[in-house]
C-alpha cells in the first residue's frame, strides 16, 4: 500500500501527521509522477477552486479521473469532497474545475456566513457506535446521492455528511483535526 496526500493547497500536513501516527507513511503528491507512485490518495480540505485550478495546471485531472475508484482509492475531505462530486451547486463563477467522479451533488459553503464553522456529533455506523466529533469549516453540504453512491455518515438531523462509492469516500468534515483516526483507518481498508 502506497498512500499519498494531495499537497497542492489546504491542510495536507494534518492528514500526513495522522497517517504517520498510525504507522502509515504517506508521500506528498504534487505532480503526475507522484500520483503514479501511489494507490491511495487523500484530497484535503482547503479551497476547492484553487486545488482544482492547480490540478488542471499540473495535468493531474485526466490521470485522476482515469484511476479514481479503480486502482486508486480516493478520499476527499471538505474541499476534496467538492472536487470529487459530479455536480457542484453554487460553484465559483467562471467555473469550478473538478474531477466529477462521485455520483453526488454538493453545495459549496452551504451553511452560510453565520455558521461558517461548527462542531456536531456524526453518526457513522460503519465505524462503530461512538459518534465522531465532526468539525465543519465553511463546509459543503451533500444535497443528493445518485444510485452509485451511498450515505455513510449523518448529522443528528439526518443531513448526509459522508458518502462512499466503492473505493471512493467523501466527508464534508475534517477527521484529521480531531485525533480520532477511525475514518483514516476505514479509508486504508477500502
Ligand atoms: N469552502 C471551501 C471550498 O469551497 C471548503 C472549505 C474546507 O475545505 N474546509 O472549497
Amino acid at each position: 500500500m502506497r498512500v499519498g496526500v494531495l499537497a497542492l493547497q489546504g491542510d495536507f500536513r494534518e492528514h500526513i501527521d495522522v497517517l504517520r501516527r498510525i504507522g502509515v507513511p504517506a508521500i506528498e503528491v504534487r505532480l503526475p509522477k507522484h500520483l503514479e507512485a501511489v494507490d491511495r490518495l487523500i484530497i484535503p480540505g482547503g479551497e476547492s477552486t484553487t486545488i482544482g485550478r492547480l490540478l488542471t495546471l499540473y495535468h493531474m485531472v485526466d490521470p485522476l479521473r482515469a484511476r479514481a475508484g479503480r486502482d486508486l482509492a480516493v478520499w476527499g475531505t471538505c474541499a476534496g469532497a467538492i472536487l470529487l462530486a459530479r455536480t457542484v451547486l453554487d460553484a465559483k463563477e467562471g467555473g469550478q474545475p473538478g474531477l466529477g467522479v462521485m455520483d453526488m451533488a454538493v453545495r459549496r459553503n452551504a451553511y452560510g456566513s453565520q455558521l461558517d464553522s461548527f462542531e456536531l456529533p456524526i453518526d457513522m455506523p460503519a465505524l462503530g457506535d461512538a459518534p465522531l466529533h465532526g468539525v465543519f469549516i465553511r463546509a459543503p453540504q451533500i444535497e443528493s446521492l445518485g444510485p452509485l453512491a451511498r450515505a455513510l455518515g449523518s448529522l443528528p438531523g439526518g443531513a448526509i455528511v459522508a458518502a462512499q462509492q466503492g473505493r471512493m469516500l467523501a466527508t464534508t468534515f475534517h477527521p484529521e483535526l480531531t485525533g480520532d483516526d477511525r475514518v483514516h483507518r476505514y479509508f486504508l481498508e477500502l
